[in-house]
């Protein structure tokens, strides 16, 4: 019986990675670190032109903190399609070594060859750096103001129908199976850091989302050790919801406005997610945070537009998801009163200016002169 050796590995390669995640240590606390290193990581295409952006933006906004050496934003070069295929590495060695020497990444788009590329088959750099850094918690807001919606989704972003995607088995022709893995280690370090995030912004109520009314075991024992980690955290509400009435939730607007924080297996937070940002306007108007226990990467949810580069108009690009992730860094380390002010910047900006990214209108450089004004 072949497939029962396949089983047999696929277990033991996942006891393997719960043992890694043991021995990785608890979430980084950054009230208590003396110095905290983040990384800005230009990126291809547009991203210098965004990474530029931010990083004048956060050397204002975080002026005292860099003055007195408590935070260093540290140039990260090497992380571009021409370095990568010169070293053939998705992440040069060298590269990956000074972006783990950091705390936070803040990083720029970066290209990945297409088939019709006819470039050298490199891996995706983001899917590489999730990887190495263990960013197990894929974070997105969505704020819809007029309705009152603020929203954050904490989708596990390791495991799930993912952990073993491409690994499912067909047994002759008649049977295909697939797996999905929820783990304890998984679970908590995920649910930890939504009620962390809950705890330090003040939102009231966590709610988890599963189908642990059919899926028995694997979101079974998602949604009791939420509950678990839920008990350290008497102050915040938490409640529960099958994921099939909460995509109905989301769009019933006689109750969407009671939901703050959200923890979701990977595929739901996946359907869920997206159907959030639609509401908001869009898969890209917003930021995007993956997180892990020792490092955190935080980037634009658009990609490198290689054409604006080619037509010419890079420095129309619009660097305002960029410094939406920033705000979720800032967060991120505690900061919540800089957070917020750099987002009310931002709401401004997005309302005054305009960035259409086809060359006309304002550049990169007056949105960020429009922005340091304000903050
Ligand atoms: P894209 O997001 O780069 O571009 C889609 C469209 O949006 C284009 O018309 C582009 O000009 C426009 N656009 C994107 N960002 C803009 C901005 N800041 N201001 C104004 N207009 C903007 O998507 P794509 O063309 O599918 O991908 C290009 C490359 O980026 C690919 O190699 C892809 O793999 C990569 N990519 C990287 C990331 C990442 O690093 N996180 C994410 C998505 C795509």
């Amino acid at each position: 019986m072949p497939y029962v050796e396949d089983f047999k590995q696929i277990i033991e390669e996942q006891l393997a990675r719960v043992q890694r995640i043991k021995e990785g240590g608890d979430a980084t606390d950054f009230s208590a670190k003396d110095k905290i290193v983040i990384g800005i990581v230009g990126g291809d295409g547009i991203g210098p032109v965004i990474m530029q952006s931010v990083r004048e933006i956060l050397q204002k906004l975080l002026a005292e903190e860099i003055a007195s050496g408590k935070i260093q934003l540290r140039r990260i070069e090497g992380l571009t399609l021409e370095n990568r295929i010169a070293k053939m590495e998705t992440v040069p060695q060298d590269v990956l070594e000074a972006i783990k020497e950091c705390d936070l990444l803040l990083k720029g788009p970066t290209t990945t060859p297409g088939k019709g590329d006819n470039l050298p088959n490199i891996e995706s750099a983001n899917v590489k750096l999730r990887r190495e850094l263990d960013l197990f918690a894929n974070v997105r807001p969505v704020a819809i103001p007029e309705k009152n919606i603020d929203w954050i989704f904490y989708r596990e972003n390791t495991e799930g129908e993912y952990a073993l995607g491409s690994r499912g088995v067909n047994i002759g022709d008649e049977i295909s199976v697939d797996f999905k893995v929820t783990t304890d280690v998984g679970t908590i370090r995920l649910a930890r850091a939504a009620y962390e995030y809950a705890k330090n912004n003040g939102n009231k109520n966590v709610s988890i989302v599963t189908k642990a009314n059919i899926m028995k075991k694997t979101d079974g024992k998602f949604l009791k050790l939420c509950y678990d980690v839920a008990k350290d955290y008497p102050q915040i509400n938490t409640d529960d919801w099958y994921v099939d009435i909460m995509a109905a939730n989301l769009i019933n607007d006689q109750i969407n406005s009671r939901f703050n924080v959200f923890i979701l297996p990977n595929l739901y937070g996946d359907i869920i997610t997206d159907e959030a940002a639609q509401m908001q306007g869009g898969v890209g108007t917003a930021g995007s945070a993956n997180i892990g226990n020792k490092y955190a990467m935080f980037e634009a949810i658009h990609g490198s537009a290689p054409r604006m580069v080619e037509e010419g108009i890079k420095d129309y690009a619009n660097p305002a998801s960029i410094n939406r992730a920033s705000v979720m860094m800032l967060r991120h380390m505690g900061l919540a009163s800089k957070a917020e002010k750099l987002e009310r910047a931002l709401d401004v900006a997005a309302s005054e200016l305009d960035m259409p990214g086809d060359g006309t209108g304002n550049t990169a450089e007056e949105f960020t002169q429009f922005v340091l004004e304000r903050i």
